[in-house]
């Protein structure tokens, strides 16, 4: 993204450097393919995809808004991390795995159909919903958002589709100004949880608790799909709430409980924001040891 910017190469070193501890040896661990375009078409059409490629700089950096800038490897990254979104709901589908977290960059939940912002260029977590429906047969997919941003892109793709349910918490009013509680989907099939800022753990826990996991329940999804973005940690540069490791692990087992209850435990993770990046480090290791079912000190 160039110099200076919050989005940067950094964030999946130091993502790499804990999850290189040894309590983390049981992990299989897959590089990311290449996404295929008839995947990323399920929700992009091939004009927007082409028009990206276009945008693409030969040297340099090129910026397609304020802050959402590519470079000539950009088009590799994004492709990617559809791609690695994409191979871990083959794994986790086909059951060769029992729950994955996808780490790659850039994110995804800003991105619409025909647009990209705020970072993300291919709303991952949407090819990844579809490709669990179409190559798959999953009937009905949820997708949880805890960034601290709200997933707009996601919320827009899948507002009028009723075999997708939408869930996010997120800072409000904050970027970038969707995600108010009125905003339901065509067919109830969103639900937001505003929280405002300086929120600590306890209201977001109330958030999912009162308002996203009951829906999550009685939704009984075929597969869960987390965009998990860990900027809404206590220590982030962006976001303005307070939360902390253990609110991450603690949402996340939450998760797994519905998961193991409606859906053989079947659950995608994604990595969206988290720009304080030790923080983002611990935040990822302690999603991460959730999803291990390894039961953390302290929470
Ligand atoms: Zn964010």
């Amino acid at each position: 993204m160039g110099p200076g910017h919050p989005e940067r190469p950094e964030r999946l070193r130091a993502i790499e450097r804990g999850l290189d501890q040894t309590r983390f040896a049981p992990l299989t661990r897959m590089s990311a393919p290449l996404a295929e375009s008839e995947a990323l078409q399920r929700v992009h059409p091939q004009s927007y995809l082409a028009a990206l490629e276009q945008a693409a700089p030969r040297e340099g950096y090129s910026a397609l808004d304020c802050d959402t800038l590519m470079c000539p490897k950009t088009i590799e990254a994004v492709w990617r991390a559809a791609g690695g979104a994409i191979s871990a709901v083959d794994e986790v589908m086909s059951g060769r795995a029992d729950n994955a977290f996808v780490a790659a960059r850039p994110p995804g939940h800003h991105a619409g159909a025909h647009n990209p912002m705020g970072f993300c260029f291919v709303n991952n977590v949407a090819v990844a919903a579809r490709h669990a429906q179409a190559a798959h047969g999953a009937e009905r997919v949820a997708i949880v958002d805890f960034d601290v941003h709200h997933g707009n892109g996601t919320q827009e793709i899948f507002w009028a589709d009723e075999t997708v349910l939408f869930c996010s918490t997120h800072q409000a009013p904050f970027y970038p100004g969707t995600g108010g509680r009125n905003e339901t989907g065509a067919h109830g099939n969103v639900v937001n949880a505003p929280l405002l800022a300086g929120s600590t753990g306890d209201a977001f826990k109330e958030a999912m608790a009162d308002r996203i996991l009951p829906r999550l329940r009685d939704f009984a999804p075929d597969l869960i799909l987390i965009s998990a973005g860990f900027d809404a940690h206590e220590r982030d540069p962006l976001g303005g709430l307070r939360l902390r490791e253990v609110d991450f692990y603690d949402a996340t087992k939450r998760l797994m409980d519905i998961a193991d209850k409606r859906c053989g435990g079947r659950i995608v993770s994604m990595l969206e924001g988290g720009y304080d990046v030790d923080a983002l480090s611990r935040c990822v290791n302690s999603h991460v040891l959730a999803l291990l079912g390894v039961q953390e000190a302290g929470a």
